[in-house]
């Protein structure tokens, strides 16, 4: 296996050509960027039943599927665990994913977002022993799980199910590695004891890594001004030994290209950058109010369609650029043309949703605290 092998197009955050709605995939961009990504050897394609409130699948299918042979790509696609109701359904959504794509396998199938409540909705409706099944029919190549939890669960479901498994998909990047709430390190020696491969999502921490201060910024441009901070993250995760597959959303060609050069000029981290990478995540880890991926699985869930992670994004902003125009965009952007963030009510729907282990709730109050409390918004900007 080369580096080059390692680099997976995370089709969870397509570009779109109305930001406000996450169906708007940018369908001739993303056809450009699957041709380019194809031209230079890249071939692996990750989505699942809920991406893009589905339409993922259908781009991908539209980009992919029905533009190059099916030996030339590999697609993952995932179970959506949290909407299982009855054994019958993962029969159910299969089929409906397989439609979706215009394929009749999966190279790799995963059981979407193993937490603590979703393990339980998973046993119950038998989906390990389902996916066990498509395996031996040909159904997919590869099986496994993706994981949002603790390194205790992890070792749970790895001590009942790793036989059968080949595959976990972790939650993998510098800022996460020694993170209590989300232990990568400690996950990820967990698959390896148990002899499987890790395939990694969220490098950039949904972008956090790659926004940081002006501070962190600096210090990464005198550090190496001719790398970028993505590819610093890429390479952390590429690097280790049982990391076979690094996802990387793409919703701008930029970012693309950027990645492609990583990969095509595959280094190895060394024990320096290492280093400086470790100091960069302490330094990093301090200046986040909310630890926010951005994901989004908390909006489909809130009854109140609060748009939780736009408000999570504005806050840690706010922190760290105290003397921009934040204020404004938080009044005139958000709380007046969305929902208000305090129209939360606390009913905890989006608690089981949240990857980041965040109490949504909590953290929306203190949002509303520091806007509502630090700016008057018909007295001027601040
Ligand atoms: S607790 Fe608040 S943010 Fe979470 S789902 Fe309920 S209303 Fe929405
Ligand atoms: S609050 Fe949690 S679920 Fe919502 S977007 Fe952020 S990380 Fe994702």
């Amino acid at each position: 296996m080369t580096y080059k092998s390692k680099f997976g197009f995370g089709c969870m955050r397509l570009p779109l050509t109305n930001a406000d709605d996450p169906t708007s995939i940018d369908q001739e961009l993303f056809n450009e960027m699957v041709d380019i990504y194809m031209d230079k050897g890249f071939n692996y394609f990750d989505t699942s039943y809920a991406y893009h409130n589905g339409m993922s699948e259908i781009a991908i299918r539209k980009a992919v599927v029905e533009r190059y042979p099916r030996e030339s790509f590999k697609i993952c696609d995932k179970m959506p665990t949290w909407a299982l109701t009855s054994q019958e359904d993962n029969d159910k959504f299969v089929n409906e994913m397989l439609e979706r794509l215009g394929i009749d396998y999966f190279d790799v199938f995963f059981i979407h977002n193993i937490n603590t409540p979703w393990f339980k909705l998973a046993e119950s409706h038998n989906s390990f022993e389902y996916i066990k099944k498509m395996k031996e029919e040909g159904t997919a190549k590869k099986i496994g799980f993706s994981f949002h939890d603790t390194s205790d669960l992890l070792e749970k479901v790895l001590d009942k199910y790793a036989d059968i498994l080949d595959v976990v998909q972790l939650e993998l990047n510098y800022l996460d590695w020694e993170d209590p709430a989300i232990e990568a390190h400690k996950c990820y020696d967990l698959c390896a004891k148990h002899g499987l491969d890790v395939y990694v999502m969220e490098p950039l921490k949904g972008g956090v890594i790659v926004n940081p201060s002006d501070e962190i910024k600096n210090e990464f441009k005198e550090f190496n001004p001719d790398k970028s901070i993505a590819s610093f993250a890429i390479r952390f995760c590429a690097s280790l030994e049982h990391v076979k597959m690094v996802l990387s959303g793409m919703s701008k060609m930029d970012d693309l290209i950027d990645n492609c050069d990583t990969y095509e000029n595959f280094e190895v981290l060394s024990d320096e950058e290492s280093e400086f990478l470790e100091k960069m995540a302490q330094k990093l880890a301090e200046s986040v109010a909310v630890p926010c991926s951005e994901c989004g699985y908390c909006v489909d869930a809130c009854p109140e369609m609060i748009p939780i992670p736009e408000y999570f994004s504005l806050y840690n902003l706010s922190k760290n650029q105290p003397e921009s125009n934040i204020y404004r965009l938080y009044f005139d952007k958000l709380a007046d043309e969305k929902v208000p963030a305090d129209e939360c009510t606390y009913c905890g729907t989006c608690l089981d949703f949240c990857t980041q282990k965040i109490d949504i709730p909590e953290e929306l109050e203190k949002v509303c605290e520091h806007f509502e409390e630090g700016f008057t918004p018909y007295a001027g900007a601040p």
